[in-house]
């Protein structure tokens, strides 16, 4: 039985990262997956192929609607469905043979099949045809991922009730599509289909769309997303859905408890995923998993058997890759007897709808709710130069500082590039930056980073020179 040092299970950012870190340092490593090719959910049916096609979509967009005033005549536009779904095929493919390369690259040991664990040190394998494979290893990773939720009452049957990862794979482009739940990916998946011309409902339970990030952004995109066409019912309660053959339909309560229907080609179930654990085997190990059936660790993401680890989505809080990588890291740090450190208040979310979302640290709502004194400072996109060369001039920044020490406690941006501009937010949050020191450093001109430079300027006190 050949050993290693250390077994990372799942190849998704937590997995992939995890085993390149550990191999960095030295460590004889092996990573195992089910399926054939590697990256997980993020790179096969999460991430990269959304970003693919809202990147298309957005592009589509713009030919229809901003072509013409920018002066570029290019005729009739016509969606070419199969070929936009077969780019995004290609970028995925792009992105797991990189993969495959980069195991290849750091002599990682790469096991097709499900792993199971026969006890704390040792795991089978099985592959498709059958085929068991027995390992050891001194340290074992777990980045098992998630998988979609559904509600009670709701059989996601992958036909016409369906998840974003049957939607990233249509073959023919929907008329009409109603999206259950208005989070992260409601909002992404409404802003593909929708682009593109087809008919979308979102049904939100909540007062707010991406209701956990600052509630302003929210409002915002909510009337964004409404000018463009997207159907946005909150406080729905959707109760049941049916395969109706070829098409869907799907109960709900609207707020004054009314019962509703609606009915669609598809219903996209998008109201959260769920921790990843079935058939792994853990019954034959110490882990124990909490309440809500996310894998149970401590401060240095260890679980109950000492020996293994466990990252990304199957722990539980935030749901994003690049926290499942930062986990991969400070778990091969953990075990090199490195102290590593991960600051979860300072991950950014984003949110890829055009505009972008972004955000980083306290919202408003949670600083009321922890009654901490804050200033705001908020300017819009409408007012820089760069948004009217643009034609985006939609959106704007807030930070939020402590009124003492001028310490940044939240920086909140729904407007172009904000997923890109979010990060000097992070550098200011991780290293204690005062927002005065954020505004006192020059920013090029023209670009969308003074806008946040305005918001800082405002939320320590200081006028808007407006851009
Ligand atoms: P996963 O990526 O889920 O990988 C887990 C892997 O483990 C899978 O490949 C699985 O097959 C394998 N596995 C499970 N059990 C076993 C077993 N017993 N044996 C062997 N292998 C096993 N996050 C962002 O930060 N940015 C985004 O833009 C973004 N977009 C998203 C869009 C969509 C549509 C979805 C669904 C998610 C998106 N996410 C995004 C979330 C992101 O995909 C996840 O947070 C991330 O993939 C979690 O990584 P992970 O390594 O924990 O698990
Ligand atoms: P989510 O938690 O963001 O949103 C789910 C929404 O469904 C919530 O707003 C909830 O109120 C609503 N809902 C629940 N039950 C409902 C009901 N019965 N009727 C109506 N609405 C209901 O979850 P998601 O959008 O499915 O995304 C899952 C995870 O994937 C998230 O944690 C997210 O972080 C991650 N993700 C991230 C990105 C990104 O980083 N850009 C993109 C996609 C997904």
């Amino acid at each position: 039985m050949e050993h290693f040092d250390i077994t990372v299970i799942g190849s998704g950012p937590g997995g992939y990262v995890a085993a390149i870190r550990s191999a960095q340092l030295g460590y004889k490593t092996a990573i195992i997956e089910k399926y054939d090719t590697l990256g997980g959910t993020c790179t096969n049916v999460g991430c990269i192929p959304s970003k693919a096609l809202l990147d298309s979509t957005h592009h589509f967009s713009d030919a229809l609607h901003k072509f013409k005033v920018q002066g570029i005549e290019v005729g009739e536009v016509q969606l070419n469905f199969k070929q936009m779904y077969d780019r995004k095929a290609d970028v995925v493919l792009k992105n797991t043979q990189g993969l495959e390369f980069l195991m290849k690259k750091n002599n990682i040991t790469k096991l097709h099949g499900t792993a199971s664990f026969v006890n704390n040190n040792q795991v089978k394998i099985v592959d498709a045809s059958g085929t068991e494979t027995q390992i050891s290893s001194d340290k074992f990773i777990i980045a098992t991922g998630s998988k979609p939720s559904s509600i009670p009452g709701i059989e996601i049957d992958k036909k016409r009730i369906i998840t974003s990862t049957e939607a990233l794979a249509l073959t023919e482009q929907p008329k009409e599509i109603i999206i259950i739940g208005g989070g992260v990916i409601g909002v992404e998946m409404a802003s593909i289909f929708n682009r593109i011309g087809t008919k979308v409902t979102i049904l939100e339970y909540a007062d707010y769309l991406i209701a956990t990030m600052d509630h302003e952004l929210g409002k915002t995109l909510q009337k964004i997303l409404k000018k463009e066409g997207v159907d946005i019912q909150l406080q729905q309660s959707v109760y049941k859905a049916e395969n109706q053959g070829d098409s869907a339909k799907v109960w709900f309560k609207d707020k004054n408890g009314t019962e509703q229907t609606l009915q669609a080609d598809y219903v996209l179930m998008a109201v959260g995923r769920r921790p990843f654990t079935q058939g792994l085997g853990l019954e034959n190990t110490s882990v124990k998993l909490t309440e809500r059936d996310f894998i149970k660790v401590n401060e240095k993401l260890q679980t109950e058997a000492a020996n293994i680890y466990a990252i990304g989505d199957v722990i539980g809080g935030a749901m994003l890759a690049h926290k499942a990588e930062e986990e991969g890291v400070f778990v091969a740090e953990t075990i090199n007897g490195q102290k590593p450190h991960i600051h979860y208040n300072r991950i950014p979310g984003v949110v890829y709808t055009w505009p972008e979302v972004a955000s980083v640290g306290a919202t408003e709502e949670e600083l009321k709710r922890d009654g901490i004194a804050y200033n705001s400072g908020k300017f819009p996109f409408s007012a820089s130069a760069r948004a009217r060369a643009s034609m985006d001039l939609d959106g704007f920044a807030k930070v939020l500082v402590d009124p003492k020490y001028g310490e940044v406690l939240g920086v909140h941006i729904i407007g172009a590039r904000a997923a890109d501009l979010i990060a000097s937010a992070v550098v200011a949050m991780e290293y204690e930056v005062t927002a005065k020191d954020m505004f006192t450093m020059s920013y090029a001109h023209p670009t969308y980073s003074e806008v946040v430079k305005e918001a800082y300027m405002l939320a320590s006190g200081q006028a808007a020179i407006n851009i």
